[in-house]
């Protein structure tokens, strides 16, 4: 097989047209190492890019991306966790000042996880196990009283509250949190309309971000 032809595309396209307008700072950050603000868990999903969708450049985003953007609780256990490795490092070595937790529609994982008939995403070893970390937020919303997707929209934005909810068992991140270092957030981005909307963590609602900066303002 050879290497995808679509990737060399994309690569000579980035090579000419992004890479000269970016090039210094690229060579500045290989000098002197990265240094974002803002740390982005987000989902592997291909439709939901952190750095297109918040129009990031080299250096500013640092992301960590898993299926249904979930994160474990803090679990000092001796196995391999990849979501505590990044926040360690994000937190630790680079100091991060903001976590993003990215939820977004039609939720694949999500989506797998309340169907009726609980049909594994994918059969193999791993991601039901992964995705049992949406059930707290599934018991939290209690029985589905209303049409598939709406409860979709509502266990989507609930789970994005409990991986905010797991960032906060890590003691080291709540430590920085409570002397506010570190700020926690939550986002949804609507797939189909674009619409980037923000949790309020006080009423527990998304607002788009439009409303988010008026209310603001
Ligand atoms: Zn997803």
């Amino acid at each position: 097989m050879t290497f995808p032809q679509r990737l060399i595309d994309g690569y000579n396209a980035f090579a000419a047209g992004r890479l000269p307008h970016e090039q210094d700072r690229y060579r500045a950050l290989a000098e002197r190492g990265q240094s974002p603000e803002i740390m982005v868990i987000g989902c592997c999903d291909s439709r939901v890019s952190p750095e297109v969708i918040f129009d990031a450049g080299p250096g500013e985003l640092f992301v960590v991306r898993n299926v249904a953007n979930l994160v474990p609780p803090y679990s000092p256990d001796g196995r391999h966790h990849g979501v505590s490795a990044a926040l360690e490092f994000g937190v630790g070595v680079l100091k991060v000042k903001h976590i993003v937790v990215l939820g977004h529609a039609h939720c694949g994982g999500i989506r797998a996880f309340a169907a009726e008939d609980r049909e594994p995403i994918s059969p193999g070893d791993f991601i039901g196990k992964w995705m049992s970390l949406i059930a707290p937020a599934a018991e939290k919303l209690g029985a589905r009283s209303e049409a598939m997707p709406d409860y979709l929209q509502r266990l989507e934005q609930a789970s994005v509250g409990n991986s905010l909810d797991n960032l906060l068992t890590f003691p080291r991140l709540a430590k920085l949190i409570e002397r506010g270092d570190v700020a926690l957030h939550g986002a949804y981005f609507g797939v189909a309309t674009g619409e980037l909307s923000v949790l309020d963590r006080a009423t527990g609602e998304f607002l788009p971000v439009d409303h988010v900066r008026t209310a603001l303002s």
